[in-house]
């Protein structure tokens, strides 16, 4: 690659950050990092009406969360600012005159109303999808078709006016795509759009652009809801006598039935974050985020970055640094990518099970300062956890019993295990528990055997009978294990209070 990499996201602050924006981020720091480039984030708030207080600070909370960050931005710094197109407002409208001047683009004033009428008319004529293009531009009110001096006269009254795209008649536009090869596109599809509006602003087209272009970007990787502009973009760099970045259309998110694109309301609905981080709008309703559920970030990326593209290996868990040498667009599909909810957490547990238990023990203290257990204690709870929970909070939940004698026992494991003889045997197990000096897992699980061997016992007449009675449930880790990290006395002490409520219990059943 002979021009340094530069990559941009770009989102709009018009509100929280969809997890495909989080991808598209995802992917140009990915290729950013791949080729020592630099990755960018620009704020495109040129639609002042769509603009959410708080959303730009989300966006850069979530990316930090992710790992993600920018070198380039806004409050990052760097030689291209500021990165926030309206920030960037008064350098805008020389662009738009300049493509005035050179006849690629028009001034027009026509006013909403007239406009408004026009598509009226032509819908009655049978012709419901009017627009302003290099046909219909004739009969409108612009400087293609007024005089000069009128033209003149009405902008230094101070008319309000747009600038539109002049765009070309029965023209081929073709532009490579890193990931769907020739696009090419005739330009009597396109319309004339609107470069520059009557408030003053660029609108997205003209800014993203001329943005592009003086911020260096080597190449655009952005969603596919773009690929229909970017015929116009490309036109743009033409107009302009810019050579063109290259361009990267990423596939979309699909729902997890594959019917149509992921958007805010399906989370919630079905029962999975689609914003990395919590979200409350305005009106006080919650959208929630990986982040808020427990999700590692380590998880979330790693599974976002398969979503659309493969290593072309069965390697499936990534970090961070792995992404970035595995990375490549040619990898990146052009078909949508499901999201799978289970798959989601199957990352989480995957990732979960990498942390050292130090660190989830750590966090565990941190949600709840109240734990009496000592930090050693803790890290062997977490140890015996770890293995069967989805998040770090599901170990103080899921094992519970780990912490305090359980009041409530599983009835179905008690009516299966549970026979007549039962409570007889484990109360001679209790006297061997008791028997038992130096009380380790590996120790209690030979006078287990041994105890099983002289009453010619199979194992599983005592063992889940015993599980339940210490622990009220009939699956868990190791229950030597679990025996060990609850000592002798506590063991004993539960199963004294248990077996009678357990019996009593069976009776009732
Ligand atoms: N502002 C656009 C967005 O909200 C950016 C599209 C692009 O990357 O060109 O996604």
């Amino acid at each position: 690659m002979s021009k340094p990499v530069r990559v941009r996201f770009a989102p709009s602050p018009t509100g929280p950050l969809h997890m495909g924006g989080v991808r598209t981020a995802l992917y140009n720091y990915l290729f950013a990092k791949k080729f020592n480039g630099t990755f960018i984030l620009r704020i495109e708030d040129t639609d002042q009406t769509r603009f959410v207080p708080g959303a730009q600070e989300y966006i850069m909370d979530a990316l930090a969360w992710c790992g993600i960050l920018p070198t380039e931005g806004p409050g990052l710094g760097g030689a291209f600012g500021p990165y926030i197109q309206s920030e960037r407002k008064e350098m805008y409208r020389p662009y738009a005159e300049t493509l005035v001047a050179n006849d690629k683009a028009y001034y027009a004033f026509d006013t909403a109303e007239e406009l408004d009428l026009v598509r009226e008319q032509a819908k009655q004529m049978g012709m419901p999808n009017w627009q302003y293009n290099s046909v219909t531009r004739a009969s409108m009110k612009n400087s293609l078709t007024l005089p000069q001096s009128e033209v003149t006269k009405r902008i230094e009254d101070g008319e309000p006016y747009v600038i539109r795209m002049k765009m070309p008649r029965n023209e081929e536009v073709r532009f490579q795509d890193l990931i769907r090869g020739w696009v090419v596109v005739n330009t009597n599809n396109l319309d004339d759009k609107v470069l520059f509006k009557s408030d003053g602003m660029p609108t997205y087209h003209l800014a993203n652009v001329v943005d592009d272009f003086t911020m260096q970007i080597s190449h655009v990787i952005r969603g596919e809801e773009w690929l229909p502009s970017a015929p116009l973009h490309a036109l743009l760099y033409q107009a302009f006598g810019w050579e063109a970045p290259e361009f990267a259309h990423l596939p979309l998110l699909l729902r997890p039935d594959g019917n149509g694109k992921l958007s805010k309301r399906d989370g919630d609905r079905l029962g999975f974050p689609v914003f990395p981080t919590n979200w409350t709008t305005a009106e006080g309703e919650l959208y929630s985020g990986y982040r808020e559920k427990g999700y590692l970030p380590e998880a979330f990326i790693n599974m976002l970055a398969l979503l659309g593209w493969n290593p072309g290996t069965p390697q499936e868990l990534f970090s961070l640094e792995e992404l970035v040498d595995a990375f490549s667009l040619e990898r990146v599909s052009k078909s949508g990518a499901k999201f799978d909810p289970e798959k989601t957490k199957w990352f989480q547990q995957s990732w979960l099970r990498m942390q050292p238990d130090a660190t989830i023990a750590a966090e565990l203290r941190a949600l709840n300062p109240d734990l009496s257990l000592s930090d050693a204690a803790l890290e062997t709870l977490v140890g015996l956890m770890k293995e069967r929970a989805t998040f770090a909070r599901d170990m103080l939940t899921d094992g519970a019993y780990l912490l305090k004698n359980p009041t409530e026992f599983d009835g179905e494991t008690l009516r299966k295990k549970w026979k007549a003889e039962t409570t007889e045997y484990l109360k001679e197990w209790m006297l061997r528990l008791d028997g038992i000096s130096d009380f380790t897992s590996a120790n209690i699980e030979s006078a287990f055997k041994a105890f099983l061997e002289e009453k010619g016992l199979g194992i599983g007449a005592v063992l889940l009978p015993y599980r339940l009675s210490v622990t009220g449930v009939g699956a868990g880790p190791g229950m030597f294990d679990v025996s060990a990290f609850l000592g002798k006395e506590e063991v004993l002490s539960r199963m004294k209070t248990n077996l009678s409520l357990l019996s009593n219990l069976v009776h009732e059943a």
